[in-house]
């Protein structure tokens, strides 16, 4: 099947093709992103009205949506302008009055002929303890009464939109879709107690009261499971696809890695030796491997990526590690040189900032092999870094790369098996959507032996104290962070937040005792306050977020992060993860401006209450939804209109393991399922999914 299947044309045809459609309303559709017919198909009603008719609406609680018929009275059209034009009517027991603004008496005659019996249905209100309906939502001839649903789905709308016209238009819609073979396995289908497509879309529109609604709805779960799949069947795909491209049989001999490990103060975790486990097993696999080292801030993952690394060099090749930052690939470097040295192998590292002949030389010996692990930023993916024998890229803190970047950065060949690290802990069924093709390892444990973060709140009016405090702290030989917040708007009004606190606190606590390190810092410069700070010479850093990831100063003890109410709470929790890093006692102080609305409010208190970066992710995904707790646009988190992963996060995990079956049964999706689960794909604008389905 090389282009989309037949039965799926009606669903993707025009929507001015539609019974009722018109050239307007297309424009007001395609204002919400509604395009085919399969868009208003799949275009969910968010709530939905009871019309069911009443003999009178003497007993209502008005406000409320009622639905009667009655008898047309009087018309009063209005003594002057601007006021309403008003009809009296009376039902079985009671009148009461229509108010129009705006409303042309001709058209109201033909409408509502005094003396004829008409179904109204609309709010009635109390205006002056008498009881009206402004514009009727509905009015119908008796004799029409069964074309008014019980229940009333109410659509999303735009402008220029009515109810009536969007339910015209799905109705319609829904007229196109076809009985399509069924894609979800058929014991889940009946343990679920799911519905077949085409019925499941039906019935998502004709709701018959508010429970049909609930994202529990079997028909409803169904559509979103469906849309799971799809999302699923793609990871899956890309997944499979890797794992055909042969990787190098990388087995180590143990000799590197635990002469490391040996020299060690510590012990590994048992977390630690699980993925360094898992990691080693698959790279001695002729399959590339693809996995997510995931482990919240502190949880040691550089050490296993040094031992992935050092696998990589026992079996004669080469592995490199990038890091987001030039601050982090130094950091890394200076962290990793001891443990290369005590190994004797060769390590060094590779940034924007080298030029020139040092850089030729060190390429030279990269592409000679005599560099074992090459540590840097994205520059060690630049066209002219060629490696002898690439076995291992390591990505470090890379949530910010989304599964596109990761399919680009497969294309670019390499047999080198893949590790990606990221320190967001996000919730399992964010982590399934955004890193469903991957395999996952799970740092769960921390080093034993850390001291908890004390965390609290001030207002900035107590910055005197703070400071006082600090003062204090760092005589006591304490060295301190002192987060300056992103100002969104301003690069600028940033770096000058950031340039007279570090004025202010330099005042304050002495000359030489206080670092500033920003993005826009000369790179030289931010390595000498990096350096000055990791030396203790300096015993406060005033930071931008540049610090946020992977920064390592176990002697910092103290986090004071100004304007805590403009971060999220994944960056708090990280800029939090830079202290309680050693044995000593550490605290954060969350600085805000008062006063503090009720979310802000909310979100400090739970980083007070709680360090556990997994609840963080958790309740952070609750308060603010999917698509912020990671910035969607930035992390490659797919959008999706059918599903609500917050509320619907166990269909996720099922979506990943049913689509990862399948095609293990049926790689290239020949089997009857496998070809219903090709339209699915299409149905779901997967095109790019289909491409990677393996042919012959
Ligand atoms: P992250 O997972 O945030 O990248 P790091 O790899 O930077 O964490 O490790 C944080 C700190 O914990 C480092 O100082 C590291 O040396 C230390 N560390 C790592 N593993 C252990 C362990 N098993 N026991 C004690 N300390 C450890
Ligand atoms: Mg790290």
């Amino acid at each position: 099947m090389s282009g989309r299947p037949e039965s799926l044309f009606p669903l993707f045809g025009e929507l001015a093709g539609l019974k009722g459609v018109g050239r307007k309303t297309v424009r007001h559709y395609t204002a919400l992103g509604i395009e085919t017919p399969r868009d208003l198909a799949f275009l969910l009603p968010h709530s939905g009205v009871n019309r069911r008719l009443r003999a009178t609406i003497r007993d209502v609680q008005a406000p409320d949506v009622v639905t009667v018929e009655v008898e047309v009275g009087n018309h009063l059209p209005p003594r002057q302008r601007g006021r309403p034009y008003r009809i009296l009517v009376r039902d079985s027991q009671q009148e009461f009055m229509l108010v129009f603004f705006h409303a042309r008496g001709e058209y109201l005659q033909t409408l509502l002929p005094t003396g004829q019996r008409r179904l109204v249905s609309g709010k009635v209100e109390l205006f002056d303890s008498i009881a009206q309906m402004v514009h009727p939502d509905h009015v119908l001839r008796p004799e029409e009464a069964d074309t008014l649903p019980f229940y009333e789905p109410i659509y999303p709308l735009s402008a220029g939109l009515t109810q009536r016209a969007v339910q015209r238009s799905v109705t319609a819609a829904l007229e196109r879709c076809p009985d399509l073979a069924e894609w979800i396995d058929p014991r889940l289908k009946a343990q679920m107690g799911w519905p077949d497509w085409k019925a499941a879309v039906h019935q998502v529109h004709a709701p018959q009261s508010a429970a049909d609604l609930a994202n529990t709805h079997p028909a409803r779960q169904r559509l979103a499971y469906d849309e799971l799949l799809a999302h699923q069947l793609t990871l899956a795909l890309a997944r499979a696809e890797r794992k055909r491209a042969a990787g190098v049989e990388t087995r180590g001999d143990g000799r590197l890695v635990s002469k490391v490990l040996g020299a060690l103060p510590f012990a590994p975790t048992g977390a630690q030796q699980r993925a360094i486990a898992e990691i080693t097993a698959d790279m001695a696999s002729a399959q590339r491997m693809n996995r997510l080292l995931q482990g919240d801030v502190g949880s040691g993952k550089t050490l296993v990526a040094m031992a992935a690394l050092l696998t990589a060099a026992e079996a004669g090749g080469q592995g490199v590690l990038m890091a987001p930052t030039e601050i982090l690939a130094r950091q890394h470097f200076e962290g990793l040189a001891p443990m290369a040295a005590s190994a004797g192998v060769r390590i060094e590292l590779l940034t924007g900032r080298d030029k020139g002949r040092e850089r030729a030389r060190k390429l030279g010996d990269l592409a000679g092999g005599q560099i074992d692990i090459l540590i840097g930023t994205h520059a060690v993916f630049q066209k002219d870094v060629a490696f002898s024998d690439l076995r291992l890229a390591v990505i470090d803190e890379q949530h910010r790369f989304g599964v596109a970047q990761r399919m680009a950065l497969g294309e670019k060949g390499a047999r080198a098996h893949v590790l990606v690290m990221t320190a967001t802990p996000i919730p399992r069924s964010l982590a399934l959507a955004q890193y469903g093709d991957m395999d996952l390892s799970l740092l769960d444990e921390k080093p034993p032996g850390r001291v908890p973060v004390v965390t609290s709140l001030a207002s900035t009016e107590r910055l005197d104290e703070v400071v006082a405090h600090l003062a204090r702290a760092v005589a006591e030989g304490r060295q301190c962070y002192w987060v300056c917040p992103l100002v969104e708007e301003s690069e600028s009004v940033t770096l000058t937040a950031a340039q007279s606190r570090f004025e202010t606190l330099r005042a304050a606590l002495g000359e030489g005792v206080v670092g500033l390190v920003h993005g826009q810092l000369p790179p030289a410069e931010k390595d000498a306050a990096m350096a000055d700070f990791v030396a203790a010479r300096t015993r406060v850093l005033v930071a931008t977020t540049v610090i946020e990831v992977g920064v390592n100063v176990p002697n910092a003890t103290i986090m004071v992060i100004e304007r805590a109410e403009s971060f999220g709470l994944a960056q708090l929790h990280q800029l939090r993860g830079r202290v309680g890093r050693g044995s000593g006692a550490s605290t954060c102080l969350l600085l805000y401006d008062p006063p503090l609305g009720e979310a802000a409010a909310r979100r400090l208190k739970l980083m007070r209450d709680t360090e556990d970066g997994f609840r963080i992710a958790e309740e952070d995904l609750a308060m603010r939804g999917s698509g912020d707790v990671i910035g969607t646009a930035q992390s490659g988190l797919p959008r999706f209109r059918l599903a609500d992963i917050e509320r619907q996060a166990n269909l996720m995990a099922i979506a990943q393991s049913d689509a990862r079956k399948l095609l293990a049964d049926d790689p290239q999706l020949l089997s009857p399922r496998g070809q219903a689960a090709r339209v699915l794909l299409w149905l779901m604008e997967r095109d790019k999914a289909i491409r990677l389905i393996r042919v012959g």
